[in-house]
């Protein structure tokens, strides 16, 4: 029998944990009653208020004939290492044996690109008769639920080390050097190890959870040999490598107009550029994109984006673009990537004087135009080449700001 295990929202912001530990010790428990054939993280709407960091769930895979005793080994992990203190950590389990209908995938579709109610995912478990676990307000289950049913056509693999319990909270100590030496080799087979510009590693989290480091990458393969690369200045307690929907866009929808794009979604929209680029104390900068039907809507690149506001703010009315990201309430889209498509290069000017090379004025309504120094005239406006310091690609946030789900810009070329 083939018992699927899912399981979400155990971790807490604050005092650390982390669901794919809880997965990668199951997966270890598991072994005396079964194989675990597969294990996925999956990534599910990044744009919700109540996620905890990631938004991250978990879903394993288990062969065994004691379907009974793997379930008790999962509930005992998920209460033993549950962050229950935490208000907003609702832990939840689900089990499903056999082959997960298509209901499940397409529910894992629904609680990646809007907001899924925890009843919708009671009533489809009752409906299919799967055994399910709430603790206290039990959101979990919608986290546990999606993951069991996501399909990963598109798939990315992350091995995760772990920490000894007794490190837990404390700094952690990887070599540089090391991790430097292990992006040069594998990049990219593996992506977002480091952010060169912000000098920052990103392998290793800075939170309390007991992850010590995290290696993506696009095979099982190469996230194992990229991983003994490097050298972490520490015991590894346990170690695992999941099957996951980062770093493939799975959250992006295109929409063909504004009036379809909804809060908490995440799209992918071609407008033009309706308005000069706007920063605002703090940094941020905002610009109107225009569809074909008139209708605008806000676009944003935040501070954290870094050096990708540069882009944003090179944008001039009529350039176009076609957008990426994350809606927000105020159906402000968070940008993740902007491709510009077509640049405007020129514009119509009042012509300049021959003589003095002073822009000349309008001399009335289908005078022409005249300079008012030197009095020479002008029947026409002039078009007037645009310098412009971006390109027709793709651009994206850098690393350090790129969402799990976010597709390198490696892989988009
Ligand atoms: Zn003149």
């Amino acid at each position: 029998m083939l018992l699927h295990i899912g399981i979400d929202d155990t971790d807490s912001a604050a005092h650390g944990m982390c669901t794919t530990y809880i997965g990668a010790l199951l997966i270890k428990r598991l072994a005396k009653v079964g194989e675990v054939e597969e294990a996925k993280l999956v990534r599910l709407n990044p744009n919700i208020k109540y996620k905890t960091r990631g938004n991250a769930a978990v879903a394993l895979a288990v062969r065994t004939k004691k379907v009974e005793e793997a379930k008790r080994i999962a509930k005992r992990a998920v209460e033993e290492f549950a962050v229950f203190d935490d208000a907003n950590t609702n832990p939840g389990i689900v089990f499903y044996e056999g082959k997960p209908p298509k209901e499940f995938n397409e529910f894992y579709h629904r609680a990646l690109h809007s907001v899924v109610e925890i009843d919708e995912a009671e009533r489809l478990l009752k409906a299919y008769g799967a055994e399910y676990v709430k603790y206290k307000l039990g959101r979990g289950i919608v986290g546990a639920l999606a993951a069991i049913g996501a399909e990963l056509t598109q798939a990315t693999y992350e091995y995760i080390a772990y920490r000894t319990r007794q490190r837990w909270g404390t700094p952690r100590n990887l070599d540089v050097d090391s991790v430097l030496k292990m992006d040069a080799l594998t990049f990219p087979l593996t992506f977002n190890n480091f952010d060169y510009r912000e000098r920052r590693m990103l392998i290793a989290p800075h939170t309390p959870c007991p992850v010590l480091f995290g290696i993506r990458g696009v095979s099982a393969q190469v996230v194992e040999e990229a991983a003994k690369m490097v050298l972490p200045g520490e015991e590894i307690a346990l170690s695992v490598i999941y099957k996951t929907n980062q770093g493939t866009d799975a959250h992006l929808q295109e929409v063909s107009r504004v009036a379809e794009v909804e809060p908490f979604s995440s799209v992918i929209l071609t407008g033009e550029v309706a308005s000069v680029p706007r920063v605002i104390p703090g940094g941020h900068v905002f610009f109107q994109l225009r569809d074909a039907y008139g209708e605008e809507i806000t676009c944003a690149a935040y501070e954290p984006t870094k050096q990708f506001r540069n882009v944003v703010r090179a944008l001039i009315p009529g350039d176009r673009v076609k957008v990426y990201g994350g809606v927000d309430e105020s159906k402000t889209i968070n940008l993740e990537k902007l491709e510009v498509l077509k640049l405007k290069r020129e514009r119509l000017a009042n012509p300049r004087c021959e003589r003095c090379g002073k822009r000349m004025e309008s001399a009335g309504r289908d005078q022409g135009y005249r300079c008012r120094r030197c009095k020479t005239k002008a029947k026409e406006k002039v078009k007037e080449k645009l310098e412009r310091s971006i390109e027709e690609r793709l651009y994206s946030v850098p690393p350090i700001a790129m969402r799990h789900l976010s597709k390198p810009l490696v892989f988009c070329l």
